[in-house]
């Protein structure tokens, strides 16, 4: 097992052995998941704190349930009602909640970097449920998960990620991630959502669905990130359907055996189309919440063996 992180901020500093070890250890917790008896024992002892200064649904339960099944003290801040509303600072909080010494602290929040900041004052391992625009490192883990369990493999795969790219940490940890694994990865999508330096990414892009699916083993559809736009972006919901909603017909143009992706929550009619969501011969949007909870847990697991063996003299790292 190879996993040298002392956080876990993002793909960006990840080595494609490290990937693999995540993903080896989150098939370990598929299979306890699975069970009645779901109990694990591998974070017993240690405090988890979950701090979403964002909306989150399957994030932030699944991260509770990791947390529970492998035996931490779970504690979920509501960070709506938290201090910050009264104006402490996100560091201030950070310090306040360091003095309770978490082992773990899980954040999500609005600004790209926050999290990596908050990492540097505190001693806990920082996981990065999602900071602004920049990354989504455990979506990107479980997306792995699910294409790998569903082709058998994760490289030499072509796989399209396609919609609002511009405003998607989901896009650029999967960007990398995917990039890391050496698979083709092309961006589909109008060209006001797709990010500035879009040509330096490396990646092929398309502004026409169809072309950009011809041929793809993986379709990864995204939301349309409203909250996070400021201007006009796209014509009409209508339109954009119409172009770059995900149908049966433009479908047809990936490979037969394509599977659907989405990282919730879906805007149905918008984005993708219900049918096509359901389906499921086609879509693995369920499978990829319960690969959610086992990355999570093998994410925690990691983080906690190098937690320890930093606390041990002479201890090394997995
Ligand atoms: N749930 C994902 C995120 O937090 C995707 C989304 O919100 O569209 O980034």
């Amino acid at each position: 097992m190879t996993f040298r992180q002392r956080h876990l901020l993002g793909i960006e500093p990840l080595a494609p052995d490290e990937i693999t070890t995540i993903l080896d250890l989150a098939e370990s917790y598929v299979a306890l998941n699975r069970q009645p008896m779901k109990h694990a024992r591998a974070l017993e002892g240690l405090t988890q704190i979950n701090m979403f200064f964002e909306n989150s649904t399957r994030t932030q339960a699944s991260f509770e349930i990791a947390g529970k099944r492998l035996g931490a003290d779970v504690m979920n801040m509501a960070m709506q009602a938290s201090s910050i509303k009264k104006g402490e600072t996100l560091i201030d909080t950070a310090l306040t909640l360091n003095a309770m010494h978490p082992d773990l602290l899980v954040v999500r929040h609005p600004n790209s970097g926050a999290v990596n900041l908050l990492a540097e004052k505190v001693n806990a391992a920082v996981l990065n449920a999602g900071d602004g625009r920049h990354e989504h490192p455990t979506q990107a883990l479980l997306d792995a998960l699910t294409i790998r369990r569903a082709k058998g493999r994760l490289h030499r795969l072509t796989i399209a990620i396609c919609g609002d790219i511009a405003h998607s940490r989901v896009a650029r940890s999967n960007l990398l991630l995917l990039g890391k694994m050496e698979n083709r990865v092309r961006l589909v999508g109008p060209t006001t959502l797709m990010p500035a330096k879009v040509a330096d990414l490396g990646v092929e892009v398309y502004d026409d669905m169809r072309e950009g699916l011809e041929g793809a083993d993986v379709v990864m559809m995204l939301r349309l990130q409203k909250e996070r736009m400021d201007g006009g972006f796209i014509p009409s919901e209508r339109e954009y359907y119409h172009r770059w909603g995900l149908d049966a017909e433009k479908l047809s143009h990936a490979k037969d055996d394509a599977i659907v992706m989405h990282p919730g929550p879906m805007n149905r009619g918008v984005e993708i189309d219900g049918t096509i969501a359901d389906d499921i011969n086609r879509s693995v949007i369920q499978e990829q919440v319960e690969m959610g909870v086992a990355v999570r847990m093998a994410a925690m697991d990691l983080l906690a063996r190098n937690l320890r063996a930093e606390a041990e003299p002479g201890g090394v790292m997995v």
